[in-house]
């Protein structure tokens, strides 16, 4: 699964498995008792038959389902999951009887189905067969519909399936735990002028009257239920052969062309992924289902053989999408058909191992990128994924990678930052310690050990440890069994005969348990790397202190490359060093040097003039990729500067002084041709200028929106949202109506939802208050309400927040079941106030079990952790700025001139 990001603002070697028999691939016919389970082991499934037949129009459908199982010991009952399902009949045979239940118990709370026999069941063969009723939601949960504008501005409305973490118990009862692997075999019966999408390419179609036609899908490869899909409605599909496979791209009629990009990528990709996973991709065919609308959990989701992607995330429109936005089509799918082997192939056995799937999926993502497009920056991305991983990974109520997981409410937390972001780095680091290619063997040992089955982390280690990646697993184990981050601080070095000797001494990096921490750390065994000029020098830390001699004698850099996931404490005169060095170092040590320092500064281990320094060195005429996070940074302490209008206006001058003329390089008009980073670096330049209202920016910001007011073409596309936004943020009452009247007429559903978005943009206090009340309207639709309000949460946190506890029923109807929990900590992203501490307290304890508080709980800590230190930053800060005066060209990193 792709999880929710800023939406619109800026992812043949050794074995043939390609049998789809349930035999071929080992059915099981026991079950696995260690695992965790919320359903008795008394029965395993090994087929499901399912005939679904939607009533689109009345938000229902009916089912069917022949469930092959086998007993494993004498029961009175059969549990299996089922939520929101009302069962109709039910029947069980097999052993040469056949019986109905005498009894069928739901349990909400448990989503779980036992349905009671009158006399024992003998262990063996049986058939069960259950005949239903099911809800269509109107967020993604289970069978769930869509509603939009056709091609011909009617509306229209197409269905969906979303079965992660726990929602195929919403389509069909079933064993819904992804250890249960099975094969599956689904008919639908929709209007015949539909088109019916599933895992399986369809192979029969016969029409059965009443305007209905029923569609035959082949039976799936031994799969868990989480991975099974199913979409119909007005849609067309186009596609192309890549060796042995068809690749295909799903979107409502009409937007075809806009899939060509997202094709010829998953074209691009597949045969990069047969080779490296050493096992080709086993299903016929691989489609990705575009869907409009949008989810508050999810962006794209890897169905076996039939990925769905929210529209936003795969469809190159050009009435709208950014060039970030196109690089994000390819990053998303270079990471769901990564799930294709990673995920689905080979499952995790729990969701304790969800990292597996996620932290993989992302790392892979991250590396196809780069592979392909070397010139989109990825390595600093993979930096800017460590820092959103430590971000959490710094605070009492992260987790370890490897996690306990025991409510549905649990597994759908459980894709955070940690098991995505600090999964990818932790990967990114143990390839590094293996080397690419025994790190590649590993993992085709490991997908073809256990293909078709399920797995756990430590199978993965033992598996590169057998490709030849010795002492990894120590490493590996101490990395995801352990919460938090290494931090290695560095003694005085000394050249002696032409190498730097030094002294690393290792604790914890903590944001807010300092002197906990530094008491009694946690240990690691940390791949370390360091260089002084000459060789790469390498050690595993094994204890409290390293001795390390570093070919060299100049400045001493440690984690060059930045694959290590720990931080580095620098004495001062090395820190300064490194800054004075810090132009002529490759981009992705730039800035995991800036982010590493200014993280350290902003946790109070250091003086922020230390990493203010490592800021104001980066050349205003560097890699596009690195002064585009710059300038995040300087912005990030704007607004800790909230207050100090002097200061502010510093930062906001010293950012236009230095970067300003790089946005005239550029141009406000994208050009033929363009690096893709410069194409990214003009938005981020006009976002952060207009936002410190720079009179040029400004200017041309009225005259484009004048021109769209009455020509919506007039701005171009992959500007419009950069642009708008500027115009949205500074809003008044005309501007705002004008936007709305827009949104209103517009009928392409990306570029609707984004217009409605950008009303919740609006600094104006009155303005961000229609836009809430707008969200509890009917009119900008069920699945964009709540971007709006995670918008007006940007500039008016409280705001947001206390709007959505005064209509809480009404908000929780906006929102995926799976995403309400975290909702909410998004809301309070942007706040450092730390007033909203007891508000976001109540909320938990008032509306969520005291089992699934922990994201409202990295919320409060984060607020809580960032007021601790407030007072020191910003008058560290505004002394710095003081002291080093824009004017003398402190932002444009005067060699020499450092606190
Ligand atoms: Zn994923």
């Amino acid at each position: 699964m792709r999880r929710v990001t800023a939406l619109f603002a800026s992812a043949t070697i050794a074995l043939f498995l390609t049998s789809t028999t349930a035999t071929a691939q080992g059915q099981r016919d026991t079950v696995d008792t260690s695992l965790p389970t919320q359903l008795p082991r008394e029965a395993v499934p090994s087929h499901y038959a399912i005939t679904v037949t939607p009533h689109a129009d009345k938000l229902s459908f009916d089912g069917t389902v022949g469930i092959d199982l086998k007993v494993l010991r004498t029961t009175n009952s059969l549990t299996l999951n089922a939520a929101d399902i009302a069962i109709r009949s039910a029947r069980l045979t097999g052993a040469g009887t056949q019986m109905a239940p005498s009894g069928v118990k739901i349990d909400e709370d448990a989503q779980t189905a036992k349905l009671t026999f009158g006399r024992p069941i003998a262990p063996g063969d049986y058939k069960l067969s259950v005949a239903y009723t099911g809800k269509i939601n109107t967020q993604a949960n289970g069978l769930f519909a869509l509603d939009y504008k056709n091609k011909e501005g009617k509306g229209a409305r197409a269905l969906f399936t979303q079965f992660e973490a726990a929602d195929a118990r919403r389509f069909v009862p079933s064993w819904d735990e992804p250890d249960y692997k099975a094969t599956f075999d689904l008919t639908a019966r929709v209007p015949s002028a539909w088109m019916a999408v599933s895992n399986m390419p369809a192979t029969g179609s016969e029409e059965i009257g009443n305007g209905l036609k029923e569609v035959r899908f082949p039976t799936t490869p031994t799969m868990s239920s989480y991975l099974l899909f199913f979409a119909a409605g007005d849609l067309e599909r186009i596609s192309k052969r890549v060796g042995q496979h068809e690749v295909g791209i799903v979107t409502t009629r009409g937007n075809g062309e806009k899939a060509r990009y997202a094709l010829d990528a998953e074209a691009q990709i597949l045969p990069y992924y047969d080779e490296y996973f050493g096992t080709p991709y086993p299903l016929p065919k691989l489609d990705n289902v575009a869907g409009p609308g949008q989810s508050q959990f999810f962006g794209a989701m890897e169905n076996w053989g039939a990925i769905f992607t929210f529209e936003y995330a795969l469809l190159n429109d050009p009435a709208i999408t950014s060039e970030s936005g196109r690089q994000g089509i390819f990053s998303t799918e270079a990471h769901e058909m990564a799930h294709q082997w990673f995920g689905d192939l080979v499952t995790m056995a729990w969701w304790d191992d969800l990292w597996l799937n996620e932290g993989f999926a992302s790392w892979m993502e991250n590396k196809t990128t780069q592979h392909f497009h070397p010139d989109w920056g990825a390595d600093v991305d993979r930096v800017g994924s460590r820092e959103g991983a430590m971000n959490l990974d710094a605070l009492n109520s992260t987790h370890p990678v490897v996690q306990q997981v025991r409510t549905v409410e649990q597994a759908n937390q459980a894709f955070d930052a940690i098991s995505y972001q600090k999964g990818e780095s932790v990967i990114s680091m143990l390839e590094n310690f293996a080397s690419s290619d025994v790190w590649r063997d590993g993992i085709r040992r490991y997908i073809a050990t256990h293909a078709y089955q399920n797995s756990r982390t430590t199978d993965l280690w033992a598996a590169q440890e057998a490709a030849g990646a010795k002492g990894l697993s120590i490493i590996a184990t101490d990395f995801t069994t352990q919460p938090g981050i290494p931090l290695i601080t560095v003694g005085p070095a000394q050249c002696v005969g032409g190498s730097t000797a030094v002294t690393l001494t290792q604790g914890q990096f903590s944001a807010d348990r300092q002197q906990q921490t530094a008491a009694s750390p946690l240990a690691w065994h940390v791949p370390i790397e360091a260089s002084a000029g000459g060789a790469v020098a390498k050690a595993v830390t094994n204890g409290r202190t390293t001795q390390l001699s570093v070919p060299g004698c100049g400045p001493l850099m440690i984690n060059p490359g930045q694959h290590g996931y720990y931080r580095t404490l620098y004495t001062p005169q090395q820190a300064a060093a490194l800054a004075a060095q810090l132009p002529g170092a490759s981009p992705v040590d730039q800035y995991g040097l800036i982010a590493d320092s200014m993280a350290l500064a902003l946790a109070g281990y250091q003086p922020m003039q230390i990493s203010l320094a490592f800021l104001a060195a980066m050349p205003p005429n560097g890699s596009a990729k690195v002064i585009q996070r710059v300038v995040g940074r300087w912005d990030d302490l704007y607004d800790r500067m909230d207050g100090d209008p002097a200061a502010q206006a510093d930062i906001a001058a010293r950012v236009v002084g230095a970067y300003g003329p790089r946005l005239q390089q550029l141009g406000f008009v994208p050009r033929d041709g363009e690096p893709a980073v410069d194409a990214i670096l003009r938005t981020t330049l006009i976002g952060t200028l207009g936002k410190y209202r720079d009179p040029a920016v400004l200017a041309e910001g009225s005259r484009l929106f004048a021109a769209w007011k009455t020509n919506p073409d007039a701005i171009p596309g992959s500007l419009k949202s950069t642009w708008l936004g500027v115009i949205a943020r500074n809003a008044d009452a005309a501007t705002w109506d004008a936007i709305h009247e827009r949104a209103r007429a517009t009928t392409g559903s990306v570029e609707r939802a984004s217009l409605y978005q950008l009303l919740g943009r609006a600094k104006n206090e009155a303005l961000a208050r229609r836009a809430l009340d707008l969200a509890l309207t009917p009119e900008p639709g069920k699945t964009t309400s709540a971007g709006i309000i995670t918008a007006v949460a940007g500039a008016h946190p409280r705001m947001a927040i206390d709007f959505v506890l005064s209509h809480l029923s009404q908000v929780n109807q906006l929102i995926d079941i799976s995403g309400r929990s975290r909702f909410m900590q998004r809301l309070a992203a942007s706040s450092r106030d730390p007033q909203l501490i007891p508000v976001l307290e109540n909320y938990a304890q008032a509306n969520l079990a005291a089992s699934d508080r922990k994201p409202i709980q990295q919320a409060v800590d984060r607020i809580r952790s960032d007021s601790v230190q407030a007072q020191r930053i910003r008058s560290e800060t505004a002394a710095w700025l003081k002291a080093h005066p824009a004017a003398a060209g402190a932002a444009g990193g005067r060699k020499g001139e450092r606190g």
